[in-house]
């Protein structure tokens, strides 16, 4: 069997906070094989974002934040690298992208000159190679004239294009792995569609592989080959995409499913919402963490946690009642 590209084992990042210590990820496991996209998915406090930059350990060592477990990248754990080592990782290996491409870019400088310094300092290139560079990034991602588009500041372009310009410079080194989180969220709808269409070129063209950090079901559904669900923390179901629509399991990714707006059919229906908000860190419940916002929540939930165990084939869940559900889902719809 092929070695998967990135693989997370039981990773928990903890974080040392004014109330005492909090744990953002707690023992989540997935893997990502080479050029495969991977969604990971969950509401806004569910762990995704803490998780994509744990991957490249971006939260600060000494004072705030604690790793536990394994992140593997092609069989060398990340979180037993020194500083320096994990410096060269970052940018030649896996990149990352952020949702705000203007807070990412710095307003003072050109993006061309952005761009060559990012390639400077991972690539042993002289600066005139750097700068021509520079231009076919662009241009690989579609930006127009990128001969002037290079002599231009970050406020001078669109949203649109500034992601364009980050996903330019995540691409200087050629990375194996591309984390983008949110990257679409604070665009317009047809900007994002530009943007899902690149990424997927990308990957194809490239063979590079992503880990897609989103709260958009109808995103992971467009580029994703397979899916991670979080809740608080945890991997909540795992699946590849397809299954994972047709046959969500968990109470979490059923509420999710059913907050997706519908084009079709009788528009003028309420958009279901899960009740209640995701628990605090600090007060996280002793049982199943969805138990206070779940519907089928009994005594067992209460008391004693679920663990994520395989259902069939690739699909994962962590639900004691996930079988129950689907059976009596039958028969109301048969
Ligand atoms: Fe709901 Fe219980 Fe399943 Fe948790 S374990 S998702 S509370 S049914």
């Amino acid at each position: 069997m092929n070695q998967p590209l990135l693989e997370i084992n039981n990773l928990k990042t903890h974080f040392n906070t004014e109330r005492g210590q909090v744990t953002a990820v707690d023992g989540i496991t997935f893997s990502v094989d080479k050029g495969e996209i991977l969604g990971v998915v969950g509401e806004s406090g569910c762990g995704k974002s803490v998780t994509a930059q744990s991957i490249l350990r971006l939260f600060d060592e000494k004072y705030t934040a604690k790793y536990e477990g394994e992140i593997k990248l092609q069989g060398q754990d990340l979180l037993s690298l020194s500083k320096a080592k994990m410096e060269k990782i970052r940018g030649n290996e896996v990149s990352m992208i952020f949702q705000d491409p203007l807070s990412s870019l710095n307003p003072v400088f050109t993006i061309g000159f952005q761009l060559t310094e990012t390639i400077l300092l991972h690539q042993n290139r002289t600066k005139k190679e750097a700068y021509q560079m520079a231009i076919d990034l662009l241009r690989m991602t579609g930006i127009p004239s990128p001969e002037n588009r290079v002599h231009e500041y970050p406020h001078q372009l669109s949203g649109g294009m500034r992601q364009r310009v980050m996903i330019a410079m995540a691409l200087a080194c050629k990375p194996k792995l591309l984390i983008a989180d949110e990257p679409t969220t604070a665009l317009d709808v047809t900007i994002q569609a530009q943007i899902l269409d690149l990424i997927l070129d990308l990957n194809e063209e490239l063979g590079m592989a992503v880990v897609f950090i989103t709260h958009d079901l109808g995103v992971v559904a467009e580029v994703c080959t397979r899916v991670v669900v979080m809740y608080l923390g945890q991997v909540v179901e795992e699946a590849d995409v397809q299954d994972l629509f047709l046959r969500p399991l968990h109470p979490y990714t059923k509420g999710l499913m059913k907050s997706i707006p519908q084009m079709e059919g009788d528009r003028t229906k309420k958009l279901n919402v899960i009740g209640g908000t995701v628990p605090a860190l600090n007060a996280i419940p002793k049982g199943c963490r969805f138990a206070s916002r779940c519907e089928y929540a009994d005594e067992l939930c209460k008391e004693k946690a679920p663990d994520l165990l395989l259902h069939e084939g690739n699909h994962k869940v962590r639900c004691w009642h996930y079988a129950n559900i689907a059976r009596k889902e039958e028969v109301e719809h048969a």
